[in-house]
């Protein structure tokens, strides 16, 4: 049975080194700020802001919630990001998406200044990740690589691949494993044989929105599978399916009418040498990763060093 990687214990590490940059930040009167822009009500959007100020608050990080109507325009939009580039006290700018459709969203987040963009979502940050230069990386991307470094799995001379390639996730993770001396295969749903491919990693991050599509026979025996999909069952012939009768999800099953798989089934673990579990693996190390961005963030646009 496969060890199981723990997103929760590793983002509790992670915050606690946060929390103490922040207070060492403190004696020189500095104190790193986020805000958190969002526009309309998305059940999910307003969850996940929420969730996000609530580590702020735990880690001693300054943090402002905007919530824009749903009804508001682009250049609104980009008028609200202008003055939170411009103001001190805001370190880190976080745009929560999706933005209503008559926003243009990628004009929004280009408007964000790359020294505030937490997110690393703009094209500059993309351009120093790609060119190993200092900047802001995407946060769950960088969640996995923290998970995989300190689980102490080795990178460097590894073959990877990667499931998706999509621009939050699949990319940057391929980037970051790139430059970080793995050999790295990219896949997605125009790739043939996906199960060829898979086969051959000694580390597969799956990242593709489907669940449980990951099987044990696409898995090499022993290899470190990251499993950075999130996706909500309802259906609870899945659940059986999935979970077989593990009575902990067919009892939150019952009481709340869904659990979430991972784009890996459960069995992998089987023949996985270590794995991510879902919930409780790469969730975790998002929220974690956003409050060290911040506070990066910080450090880099006062000139102060980072680690
Ligand atoms: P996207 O939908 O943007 O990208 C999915 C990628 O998977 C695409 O590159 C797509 O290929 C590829 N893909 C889709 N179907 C297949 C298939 N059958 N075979 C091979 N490749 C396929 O998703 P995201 O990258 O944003 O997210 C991926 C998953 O990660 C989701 O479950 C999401 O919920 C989760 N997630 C979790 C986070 C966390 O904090 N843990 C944060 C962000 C995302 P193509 O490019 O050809 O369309």
């Amino acid at each position: 049975m496969a060890i199981i990687l723990d997103g929760n214990k590793i983002a509790t590490e992670i915050k606690n080194e946060v929390a103490a940059q922040v207070k060492s930040l403190a004696t020189a009167g500095i104190r790193p700020g986020l805000a958190a822009v969002l526009a309309g009500n998305d059940p999910a959007s307003e969850i996940y802001v929420r969730n996000k100020v609530r580590a702020c608050e735990q880690l001693g990080i300054y943090s402002e919630k905007l919530t824009l109507p749903a009804s508001v325009t682009t250049q609104e939009m980009l008028d609200l990001v202008n003055t939170l580039n411009q103001r001190d006290d805001v370190d880190g700018i976080l745009v929560q998406l999706p933005l209503p459709p008559q926003v243009d969203s990628k004009r929004v987040l280009l408007a964000v200044s790359p020294e505030k963009d937490v997110d690393g979502f703009h094209p500059v940050n993309v351009g120093y990740l790609s060119t190993q230069r200092p900047g802001l990386n995407p946060c769950t991307p960088a969640g996995v690589i923290e998970i995989l470094k300190r689980s102490g799995i080795e990178i460097a001379g590894r073959d990877a691949v990667v499931l998706g390639r999509s621009d939050i996730v699949g990319k940057p993770v391929a980037m970051m494993l790139i430059n970080d001396n793995a050999t790295v295969m990219v896949c997605h749903s125009r790739t043939i044989d996906l199960a060829a491919h898979t086969r051959t990693a000694d580390i597969l991050v799956a990242a593709i929105g489907k669940p449980a599509m990951v099987t044990p026979d696409m898995v090499k025996r022993g290899a470190t599978v990251i499993d950075v999909g999130i996706n909500r069952v309802t259906d609870k012939k899945k659940v059986s399916e999935y979970f077989g009768d593990d009575p902990k999800r067919h009892d939150e099953f019952s009481r709340k009418g869904s659990t979430l798989v991972g784009d890996v089934h459960p069995e992998v673990s089987e023949v996985a040498g270590a794995i991510t579990p879902v919930p409780g693996g790469v969730g975790p190390l998002t929220i974690a990763m956003l409050m060290s961005n911040t506070v990066k963030a910080a450090r880099m646009r006062r000139g102060i060093a980072t680690q």
